[in-house]
């Protein structure tokens, strides 16, 4: 037996990633404590520091822990170590945090209330029992109550609640699993609930009840969230529902459901484990799932969608909206939509909820944690087990995106519809929450502080302003009314969404793409209004390579919301005559037809457009789907819908494809043809519309083969691809074909992702 050796030695560690509230100095005291060791932890604005002194040996255990153990939230990007010399001393230090020394910064998004948390909650022995504000260090808001990092209570809207004794001791002691939990409080410290109406106000247990009695009678709540105020009603009370509807100004839009767990779920929709998965996780999205044709819901939750949008409940005080065991029984599922007005950004303050939705909600179920940000509730399918974005918000925001390539820093201001921007430094990406429509006023406020807020947060100082090439955006105009002498670079819309497929894939942007960029409007550099384009394209620029053939987009937005007129304009344009047979044309008023006509063989009032979205909507509309749209996509969504059930065993449509011409044109005469000849044939809308999905799956796959001598990795993007059945045909035929398929993971395919592929672009010139 020979002696070990043992010596001891100091380092200091630096972690960077996401390290702040997410219970990272208590693991960093926990294994330290368990390897022997002395030393401190503090959070700096970087990320943490450590530094550790002990058995040589623990050192380097220590060091596997932090990478191998850490807390589930955690992500460490990089763990620097430095040698000091021994200095001794007991014990482990969690060092108060005051220094702030301009470096990178990565914050947590909110996080659902964990298990022990729910457990405690319910748990009458409890001295948290039914508290509405239960949180530890591995659950609680983070990002919408953040003011400033690092992310220390001073720096939250905890601030002003001072910890009671007992909360004090557990924050304090090691062993605790609330110990250094920024947000932390009881019944006796933390914030308080009340209930407010036309009447009064009630505080406390009673306020809930109020509130609950309220939902069971049909009535609309107003309840504030982690990231704003949501309206929520009896999602199987069709009167209340419909009511809601009509007081939000709403027209066909779903409406999300959320429900106290999954079982509950399970009972409304069509869960497989990757969905079930996503809706009990830490982010708890909504989730689209196939409804259930005998759910117990109002039918005017989701007009004519075959879909639902379901969460869990995620914030404790949506557990006890929904009770507690031996609570009053209320409505199991409940309507929860943004406490707003159609459009408008969702309510976050109090003052405003009150206010603003005077004439929505019958009452107000409030409490004094002030929310900082708001963060509307994030979005998400499942296509093929994956998950795809459709928003990216609450639970999301403010992860970083890694980039594939070095950036200055920089600012993206993404697009007009579903805005959401980015700030950039080196190799990540900062997307914001979900801003919204940059329609109005109030929309473009909250840009503006949302813009600074994410600045701050990160630390980032844009020198370069990323926009759309559209002359006519208002984020466009944004960039350049407050570019202040800094460079604004526009990039061209389409090229911006594969450009973002690209950099979530971690691509350099060495080798091409081909990238097939399908939406409803992009402007395009001749002019016209782009959508049904392939490109191939790396970061620096793009080559269009084929198009759908232009058409006239008679009158601009009228058209869109008239899915009717596109039908009439692609007829026109194919040589296909106005048939009364055809819904489409019976859906057209006689006036309206005239003045249509004239515009088209004039071509007063009308821009040329390529859009596939458009193509969408006029197959829907000649399938008799839907001749008019209260929301964006609206007739696309229900023809995909229909189409699911005749997926398989069908035929398909065939478009025309002119490769002599540069860019190749796609001509879609012969599917309008088809499609009117089997609308003549008493063909059902479902069958019309799976055969004109497998027409645009067959297209994508011929252009890709026809143009690829050697092979290309092929990018999808754009809102067309939230289209799941879509999705999945494309992707299922071209990696058939041998080609390498990209398609979004972490930013949406629709305009919520632009700025991503801005970031690259814009900074690749
Ligand atoms: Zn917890
Ligand atoms: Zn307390």
């Amino acid at each position: 037996m020979t002696a070990t050796v043992t010596h001891r030695r100091r380092i200091r560690i630096c972690v960077r990633g996401v390290v702040q509230g997410v219970g990272f100095r208590p693991f960093v005291y926990t294994r330290a404590a368990a390897h022997a060791m002395t030393g401190s932890v503090r959070n700096d604005s970087s990320g943490a520091i450590i530094e550790v002194e002990g058995d040589a040996t623990n050192v380097d255990e220590f060091l596997a822990d932090l990478t191998d153990r850490a807390p589930p939230l955690a992500v460490i990007e990089s763990v620097e170590t430095q040698d000091l010399p021994v200095v001794g001393g007991t014990g482990f230090v969690i060092a108060d945090t005051s220094r702030s020394d301009g470096g990178r910064t990565l914050a947590s998004p909110d996080v659902a209330m964990c298990a022990d948390c729910a457990a405690e909650q319910s748990d009458p022995a409890d001295r948290r029992y039914r508290h509405a504000f239960v949180n530890c260090t591995n659950c609680g808001p983070r990002f919408t109550i953040i003011a400033s990092l690092p992310y220390d209570r001073a720096n939250t809207t905890m601030a002003d609640f001072g910890m009671c004794a007992d909360c004090a001791r557990e924050y304090h002691d090691p062993a605790d699993r609330r110990f250094h939990a920024q947000p932390v409080c009881c019944p006796n410290c933390g914030p308080t609930l009340s209930y407010r109406t036309g009447d009064g106000i009630t505080a406390g247990e009673s306020a809930l009840h109020r509130a609950r009695l309220l939902l069971r009678g049909g009535g609309i709540l107003a309840v504030k969230g982690i990231g704003g105020y949501h309206l929520a009603c009896d999602a199987g009370n069709e009167d209340a529902v419909a009511e809601l509807r009509h007081r939000k100004r709403r027209g066909d839009k779903p409406f999300a459901v959320m429900v106290p767990d999954l079982s509950t779920a399970h009972g409304i929709a069509d869960i497989d484990d990757a969905s079930g998965r996503l809706l009990s996780g830490t982010q708890r999205p909504i989730v689209l799932v196939p409804r259930h044709g005998a759910a117990p819901l109002a039918d005017s939750i989701a007009p004519h969608n075959h879909d639902l949008g379901v969460m869990l409940a995620y914030a404790p005080l949506h557990a006890l909206l929904f009770g507690l065991p031996g609570d009053e029984t209320g409505p199991s599922v409940l309507v929860m939509t943004s406490g707003n007005l159609g459009g408008e950004p969702i309510c976050f303050s109090d003052d405003d909820a009150l206010k603003r939705l005077i004439h929505l909600a019958d009452g107000w179920l409030m409490h004094d944690r002030e929310i900082l940000v708001p963060c509307d509730d994030s979005v998400v399918r499942v296509v093929d087990g994956m998950e795809l974005p459709i928003r990216r918000s609450r639970g999301y925001s403010p992860l970083p995106v890694a980039l594939p390539m070095s950036v200055p820093p920089s600012l993206a201001v993404g697009g007009d519809l579903k805005n959401t921007f980015a700030v950039a430094d080196q190799k990540y990406a900062w997307l914001s929450q979900h801003i919204g429509d940059m329609d109005d006023l109030a929309t473009l406020a909250a840009f503006d502080s949302a813009e600074r807020h994410l600045e701050r947060l990160t630390g980032v100082g844009p020198q370069t302003i990323v926009a759309d090439s559209h002359p006519g955006y208002r984020s466009t105009a944004w960039a350049h009314r407050n570019a202040g002498g800094r460079p604004v670079h526009s990039v061209q819309h389409h090229h911006a969404h594969i450009a973002s497929v690209m950099a979530e894939h971690g691509l350099d942007g060495a080798r091409r793409v081909l990238g097939f960029a399908f939406d409803g409007t992009g402007y395009g550099p001749d002019g016209a209004i782009w959508g049904g384009e392939m490109l191939l394209a790396d970061y620096k620029g793009y080559q269009r390579l084929a198009q759908l053939k232009y058409v006239p987009l008679a009158g601009g937005d009228v058209s869109v919301l008239r899915p009717y007129r596109m039908a009439l304009s692609h007829l026109w344009a194919a040589g296909l005559s106005w048939d009364d047979g055809l819904p489409s044309v019976r859906a057209c008023p006689d006036d309206e037809r005239r003045i249509l006509l004239h515009q088209l063989e004039t071509g007063l009032g009308c821009a040329p457009t390529s859009s596939m979205g458009r193509l969408f909507d006029a197959v829907a509309s000649l399938a008799g789907v839907r001749q008019t749209v209260a929301y964006e996509a609206q007739a696309a969504i229900e023809l995909e819908g229909m189409s699911r059930d005749f997926d398989s065993g069908t035929t398909s449509y065939a478009f025309a494809v002119d490769m002599g011409r540069t860019p190749a044109v796609i001509d879609p005469a012969p599917v309008l043809a088809a499609v009117v000849s089997d609308v003549d044939a008493g063909v059902g809308p479902g069958v019309i519309g799976a055969r004109f999905h497998r027409a645009v799956a067959a297209l994508v796959v011929e252009l890709a083969a026809a143009v690829t001598s050697g092979r290309h990795t092929v990018a999808l993007s754009g809102g067309v691809f939230q289209n799941a059945l879509l999705l999945r045909q494309v992707s299922r035929a071209l990696r058939e074909k041998g080609f390498e398929v990209i398609t979004h993971r972490l930013v949406p395919p629709n305009d919520g992702g632009l700025a991503l592929g801005q970031l690259l672009v814009g900074n690749s010139g």
